[in-house]
């Protein structure tokens, strides 16, 4: 399960907005929580945009994280004391489920969030995790955190 609340699916939503109708990415940043009474999940706590520009032409369903991207979030999430929890981006004008090309470049264990953006307006929200095998996206339930 990832926690969210309403001030980061927000920010998520206006990023999304703003980069329409090219698509926005950005890096999730926050804490595990691993309890034996309840159910693992994770707290998203800050969002780091990646700004998307390097590829102009490319951008549109051109969601990557480069190894230099994830290295970055890595020494920031160290400089917050918080972990990389994964990342988010948006679908412009397409429903928020992942594309091939999404799983193709994803990576198992990170959370993946999917904004759709809808005539520029920010619509569903969704999560998903790969399978170990990479086959597959499972949908995580995002719970709206206070
Ligand atoms: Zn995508």
């Amino acid at each position: 399960m990832l926690k969210l609340s309403a001030q980061w699916q927000n920010a998520i939503h206006a990023e999304g907005e703003k980069a329409y109708p090219n698509e926005c990415c950005g890096v999730l940043l926050g804490a595990f929580f691993d309890d034996d009474r309840i159910d693992e999940y994770r707290l998203v706590e800050n969002i780091i945009p990646i700004n998307n520009a390097r590829e102009q032409t490319e951008q549109y369903h051109r969601f990557k994280i480069e190894p230099e991207d994830l290295m970055r979030a890595e020494k920031e999430a160290k400089a917050q004391k918080r972990e990389v929890l994964g990342f988010y981006h948006s679908h412009p004008d397409h429903p928020a489920r992942p594309s091939e090309y999404d799983r193709n470049n994803a990576f198992p264990f990170y959370s993946y969030i999917i904004v759709s953006v809808e005539k520029g307006k920010a619509a569903e929200l969704t999560s998903w995790r790969l399978t170990d095998d990479r086959k597959e996206f499972l949908e995580e339930l995002v719970q709206e955190e206070k």
